[in-house]
């Protein structure tokens, strides 16, 4: 239900005014801030859930019934603020969503400067070739003893120039393929595709399928308790884990024809175009437990031998249905991904409307 707080933050400013006034500091403006900020723009942020949002209230006023409401006290509350809003999971996950996209904008925008650069060698390389060709012509001209001699000469400038045309045509060729991988592959996790690349391929995919009535199911993976791994053996390691997970999957992707892509940080999906829903949890099924099997080796720079370890996760599989949209059948099976995690994790579930809901 929506309360009057929540419909205009500033209403209920004589109420706020008579707390301040009971707890001594009346007509402060930052604590006037806080007090406002803690019964009335947090309810308003979509950030937090319910809970969350209940927590950070009592977090706020539990410090404000602590006296005295001097200077320190006021920075003890709003670190505390703070630190909720970054340690807030829905932060950490934009974070790292942030910190992956600035990763491949990196790597495109390094690219397409060495792409400038050699655009303006080629071109001036090009522009010397013509300039030493007009030269080059003269001088044969004058030189030759005879008419079938300028036209040796002029045919071997000329197959020069074209071989060396040919050569840059097929180095430009090269840089394509290596600018479209970069705009398409996922930077940390290069079997993969990119989300970018995942959301036009499931919009073509799902209109094709429609087109010629194929059946296309959707595989959503998540590592089963992966912020334990980041936290035992540190982020790097966790980074390996990916690797080595991102290669498993586009092994068994080949297979069947499956487009393996990256959703976001250690969420993975395969589009698995023409397998109808059995068959799409036989594989996912092959890949759970090729993955559980796996001994996952950490690259540490330590010299101590850490034992291998031991990953699983958590898959869930949804069918395209009838009116269904793309983002329609990736919910679906995320919901089922999570109803998997709900069941224990280390298990593929297929998606089924009335049996599962996603919890946050
Ligand atoms: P659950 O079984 O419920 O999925 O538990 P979990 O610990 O895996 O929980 P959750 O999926 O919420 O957390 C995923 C963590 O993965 C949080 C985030 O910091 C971390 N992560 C996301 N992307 C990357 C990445 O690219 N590299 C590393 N090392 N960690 C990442
Ligand atoms: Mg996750
Ligand atoms: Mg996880």
């Amino acid at each position: 239900m929506v309360t009057p707080h929540e419909q205009n933050p500033l209403s209920g400013l004589d109420s706020v005014q008579e707390t301040l006034a009971r707890l001594g500091v009346e007509n402060n403006a930052d604590w006037m801030a806080v007090v406002l900020f803690a019964r009335n723009l947090v309810s308003a942020m979509d950030l937090f859930t319910e809970d969350q949002k209940a927590q950070l209230q009592a977090i706020v006023f539990e410090q404000m019934a602590k006296r005295p409401l001097d200077r320190r006290r006021f920075m003890r509350i709003v670190n505390s603020i703070q630190n909720f809003v970054l340690e807030n999971q829905k932060m950490t996950d934009l974070r790292s969503q942030l910190a992956t996209e600035r990763q491949g904008f990196n790597a495109l925008y390094h690219e397409m400067s060495k792409v400038v650069v050699e655009v303006q060698e080629s071109m001036a390389a090009r522009e010397s070739n013509i300039q030493r060709l007009g030269a080059d012509t003269e001088k044969g001209i004058v030189e030759a003893d005879s008419p079938a001699e300028v036209l040796r000469r002029l045919r071997g400038m000329i197959s020069d120039m074209v071989s060396q045309a040919r050569d840059e045509a097929r180095s430009w060729q090269e840089r394509a393929r290596q600018l479209e991988h970069t705009a398409n592959f996922d930077p940390l996790l290069s079997e993969l595709y990119s989300r970018r690349a995942l959301d036009a391929q499931l919009t073509a995919a799902l209109e094709r399928c429609r087109r010629n009535n194929i059946p296309l199911s959707l595989m959503f993976l998540d590592v089963d308790n992966f912020k334990i791994i980041n936290d035992t053996h540190g982020h790097q390691v966790g980074d390996g884990v990916l690797r080595v997970l991102a290669a498993i999957l586009s092994a068994h992707a080949v297979q069947f024809s499956g487009y393996a892509a990256r959703f976001g940080g250690e969420e993975l999906v395969v589009l698995c175009e023409g397998l109808d829903e059995a068959s799409a949890l036989l594989r996912a099924e092959g890949i759970r437990q090729d993955v559980a099997r796996c001994p996952f080796v950490p690259h540490l720079t330590s010299p101590e031998a850490v034992p291998p370890l031991q990953v699983t996760v958590s898959i869930g599989v949804a069918h395209l249905g009838a009116r269904q949209s793309a983002s329609d059948l990736v919910l679906a099976a995320d919901q089922a991904m999570y109803a998997a995690k709900a069941q224990g994790r280390n298990r593929v579930v297929r998606y089924s409307s009335l049996a599962t809901s996603r919890t946050a």
